[in-house]
């Protein structure tokens, strides 16, 4: 834009989610004790997409997904790119309030939003929707309405029954071919399994991370992983993977040092709910603000998508698509299904691997299945004697007053609980 030219609708926008991830990035850089040099890799990726618009897949088939349940282990083996669209701007909420219920999940409305305003760095070709929760399921239509094809891929809401799984599998073959027509490319055993060692090589490394995050001296913050798992929904696989790389060798060397985001006092907590989205960090960063530690997760855009690995039987395409399905149904621990035992299971179980303090659960006001689940989430902590925190938090900048007291005072009563144990 020149000195004098009048700005668009457009370049408005852009301005304005600039802003909201150069805030985020510099809260980062600025307000956190004992930065990691090798993060500043990840800052600019940041930058580079969201202030710069930069395209990081320009020739690539580009396959948009609407939520962590399309396998980017098959969109890989047709050398296509996985774009996860899950959206943490403000700026694309703001948007999405026009063509969707007030009442409606800030992450939906930013998703829907941000279609609206097609401001895209990396465009997607087409789109695959999973059917998980209402809200998504329905933005479909409104984003198919802004000239986007969205494809529908069936996801069954009983997790443990045999025909849910037999479902999903048949759903995941009949996504795998209406992939294959679209590129017009065939899969190959050879591609699907170098494909399915690439994304396990990424979780591997995600593994490593979160040793660090065990330790009683945690080297790396909660909303660092944040910045590290966010970027792999956009990023070049194999740049995500030299960057983080480069993080793990600093923290070996931060271990050696001793050099420590956290204090011996500082509580330790579990993070879980709906998830934080780049650049929504806004819980997560007052939490780390209030002198706590996030050393583990349980959400959608951090643990779940790298947690569990797909266990392969049989390398035969068919083999590896049902071991693949099977993973992504099992693994989720999203909400939306009827009964969700494992969810609960795991929080349990981070506490105890992570040493944990306490647990924040976050539920996007709108977002009624993380909202219902919070009761026998709580009962359940409230019976392991797990202190917990709930907080109902939306995309807008001026909540924080309200929600900064009640995470200080969460904060402060775990710190006085560690101080009283010594
Ligand atoms: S919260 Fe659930 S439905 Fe929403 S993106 Fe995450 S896994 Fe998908
Ligand atoms: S936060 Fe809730 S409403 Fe929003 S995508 Fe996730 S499950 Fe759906």
């Amino acid at each position: 834009m020149t000195k004098h030219s009048i700005e668009t609708p457009k370049e408005k926008q852009n301005r304005h989610k600039a802003m909201e991830a150069i805030n985020t990035i510099n809260t980062m850089k600025d307000e956190f004790k004992n930065p990691i040099a090798a993060m500043d890799a990840f800052y600019e990726l940041y930058e580079d997409v969201y202030c710069k618009q930069k395209a990081l897949h320009e020739d690539a088939i580009k396959v948009g997904t609407m939520c962590i349940q399309i396998p980017s282990e098959i969109i890989y083996a047709f050398d296509a790119v996985p774009i996860r669209l899950c959206n943490g701007f403000y700026t694309d909420d703001d948007i999405g309030s026009d063509l969707l219920p007030q009442k409606a999940c800030p992450l939906v409305k930013a998703t829907v939003g941000h279609f609206a305003s097609g401001n895209f760095s990396d465009k997607p070709h087409f789109v695959y929707s999973p059917t998980t929760c209402d809200q998504k399921t329905k933005a479909g239509a409104t984003i198919e309405g802004f000239g986007y094809e969205v494809i529908d891929v069936d996801f069954p809401r009983m997790k443990e029954s045999e025909i849910s799984r037999e479902y999903f599998r048949q759903s995941i073959r009949e996504f795998t071919v209406d992939l294959s027509r679209r590129i017009g490319k065939k899969l190959t055993r050879k591609r699907l399994k170098n494909a399915v060692h690439k994304i396990g090589y990424a979780q591997s490394l995600y593994h490593k991370l979160c040793e660090y995050r065990k330790k009683e001296h945690v080297t790396i913050s909660g909303n660092d992983m944040f910045f590290i798992t966010n970027a792999f929904f956009f990023d070049k696989i194999d740049s995500w993977t030299e960057k983080t790389q480069r993080v793990l060798e600093e923290l070996k060397q931060r271990e050696k040092e001793n050099i420590t985001v956290a204090a011996k006092v500082s509580p330790r907590i579990v993070y879980t709910g709906s998830p934080p989205i780049f650049p929504n960090y806004k819980i997560p960063m007052l939490i780390e603000q209030s002198d706590a530690v996030i050393v583990a997760d349980e959400t959608c855009s951090s643990n779940r998508m790298f947690n569990d690995m797909v266990a392969v039987d049989e390398w035969n395409i068919y083999g590896m698509l049902d071991s693949i399905a099977d993973k992504y149904l099992k693994a989720c621990t999203c909400p939306i299904f009827t009964k969700n035992d494992d969810r609960i299971r795991r929080i349990i179980d981070l506490v105890k691997t992570y040493s944990a303090d306490g647990v924040v659960y976050q539920a996007f006001a709108g977002c009624t299945v993380y909202e219902l689940e919070q009761r026998s989430v709580l009962e359940a902590m409230e019976k392991a004697g797990i202190p917990i925190l709930y907080l109902e938090s939306d995309y807008s900048p001026s909540q924080g007053g309200q929600l900064s007291t009640r995470v200080e005072a969460f904060i402060e009563s775990l710190k006085m609980k560690k101080r009283k144990q010594g």
